[in-house]
């Protein structure tokens, strides 16, 4: 009887555990995936990645059709429909690399109970982190609540080997129920049809693990020498842009790891660059982590005390944060590449999601949900971690005092204003001096670069200082109520 494999977000045939195991076993392999919007407490996919998803579904399916086997994607609620596959098609195992946050571990272990009472064994690995949560503890036992400790701690630890892909998959037939039951693709409705606003991410992206990989050796040839410097400058390519593909499982942690390790073991001049860029690897792990132990992380605020913040509700200004229309040019920037390339670079991140929490006072989830939507790198992991990060109120969180001016960070990581000029084209012809205040150029300089104040491009809706000391009487209300 044949072995299934089920693929989950771990769409590569190289270093994937489970396919490895199931190929190991001699037996016919199929394989399948399940595009699940029905499980409770599986948080439904947003518009940008399940663009990404369909692409990285065929991409996976085309490499698994090389190699002998091939995909058969089903929709609906896991749990029903994981058991009947196995029946239907005489599995006598199944295989799958394991998931982390509370919803999906309870879908996953009802799964297990029902297939192992049908007398069909489960098993499961670990394809998605460095470290699964459980295994990094500190002297307590307890997970870590902060950074630097829990870096250190993994830092210290050796990472399994990455697994080559396997040569061959001896695949299977399909009984036909199953064969009709599922589901072509292009038919699972992931693309966006009118309007097609997939465009600029068709221009920018090619999805799948060949893509991931090639990204990958492309950094390290061209972008990890420097990385810790460039990383924070957005007009550079300075990242390795690997976010979407490590979201899907395109290419995993730790192919990255030893690829990045035999880099600087090679080159040690690049130990720098490489410490800082595991480093980063490393958040994701501890993100996952969190999200694995606080599963409300997405829901509400981790420090109970901003459950009390006094947010406030201006959809004016929250439209014009999503659309790129704030009048601070790095905002805008960042905003508009999202919504053109479903991605933006952290630097960039960072400041818009603080203008947002803190110059406009809005609640969190508000940008959380708006990145869920249009990020292909979406992930319920870092996207909650990073917004909590901002608003102060997650574990090992920026402050909330500390409030980014957007005019300062812009002139300092985008100093000639060249990502600027990429994002918003009406200011592109401002002298830099001006790009990033255009308010402050004088009416000839606006009048040269052809920018009328207020209708090509608007004024900052909120002043920077005002909005600022609001900020911080909403902060200090919270302390004199506790
Ligand atoms: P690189 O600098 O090349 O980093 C390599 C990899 O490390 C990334 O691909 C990512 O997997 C991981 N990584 C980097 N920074 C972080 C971080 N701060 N936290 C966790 N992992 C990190 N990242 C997501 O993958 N999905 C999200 O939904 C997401 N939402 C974010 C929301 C906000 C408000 C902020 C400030 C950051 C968010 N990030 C998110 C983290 C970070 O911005 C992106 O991972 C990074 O910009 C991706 O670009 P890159 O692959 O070129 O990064």
């Amino acid at each position: 009887s044949p072995v299934l494999v089920w693929f989950r977000d771990d769409h590569r045939l190289s270093d994937h555990p489970a396919l490895a195991a199931a190929v190991a076993t001699g037996s016919r392999v199929l394989c399948f995936a399940v595009l699940d919007d029905d499980s409770d407490g599986l948080r439904p996919l947003g518009g940008a990645t399940r663009w990404w998803l369909h692409g990285s579904l065929e991409a996976l399916d085309d490499a698994l059709r090389r190699t002998g086997s091939g995909l058969l994607v089903f929709k609906g609620s896991a749990l029903s429909i994981v058991g009947r596959i196995a029946i239907e098609a005489g599995a006598s195992a199944i295989f799958w690399n394991r998931r982390y946050s509370a919803a999906e571990i309870a879908v996953d272990r009802a799964i297990k109970k029902h297939l192992t009472d049908l007398g069909i064994r489960a098993h499961s690995f670990n394809g998605r982190l460095l470290h699964e949560p459980w295994t990094i503890a500190n002297q307590a036992g307890k997970p870590f609540q902060v950074f630097t400790p829990y870096l250190r701690a993994v830092m210290a630890r050796p990472v399994a080997a990455a697994l080559p892909p396997p040569k061959r998959i001896p695949g299977g037939t399909w009984p036909s129920a199953l064969l009709d039951a599922a589901i072509p693709v292009g038919a699972l409705g992931l693309e966006p049809s009118s309007p097609d606003w997939a465009d600029g991410m068709r221009a920018e992206w090619r999805r799948g693990e060949r893509a991931g990989q090639e990204g990958f050796e492309r950094f390290c040839r061209e972008s990890l020498r420097g990385y810790a410097d460039n990383r924070d400058h957005p007009s550079v390519q300075g990242t390795s842009r690997l976010s979407p593909h490590l979201r899907f499982g395109e290419i995993s942690p730790r192919q990255i790891w030893h690829g990045v390790t035999a880099e600087a073991a090679r080159e040690p001049s690049l130990a720098r660059d490489a410490e800082k860029y595991l480093s980063e690897i490393i958040w994701r792990d501890f993100s996952h982590q969190m999200l694995h132990y606080y599963p409300h992380m997405p829901d509400r605020p981790h420090s109970s005390r901003f459950d009390r913040f006094p947010w406030s509700e201006d959809a004016k200004a929250v439209r014009a944060w999503q659309k790129g229309r704030t009048g601070y040019p790095i905002v805008d920037a960042g905003m508009r590449q999202l919504w053109q390339t479903g991605w933006m670079h952290n630097r960039v991140r960072m400041i818009a999601a603080s203008f947002l929490v803190k110059h406009l006072l809005t609640d969190w989830r508000r940008g959380e949900a708006w990145f869920w939507d249009t990020l292909v790198d979406a992930d319920p992991a870092n996207n909650a971690f990073s917004w909590q990060w901002i608003a102060g109120s997650g574990p090992d969180s920026a402050p909330f005092h500390r409030i980014f001016n957007p005019v300062a960070q812009g002139e300092k990581f985008d100093p000639d204003g060249d990502y600027i000029r990429s994002f918003v084209p009406e200011i592109a012809e401002l002298p830099s001096g001006f790009i990033h205040k255009p308010w402050d150029a004088p009416p000839a300089v606006l009048h040269a670069a052809g920018v009328r104040r207020g209708e090509t491009y608007p004024d900052p809706i909120v002043p920077h200082g005002p909005a600022r000391e609001r900020a911080l009487q909403a902060f200090r209300s919270l302390r004199s109520v506790a």
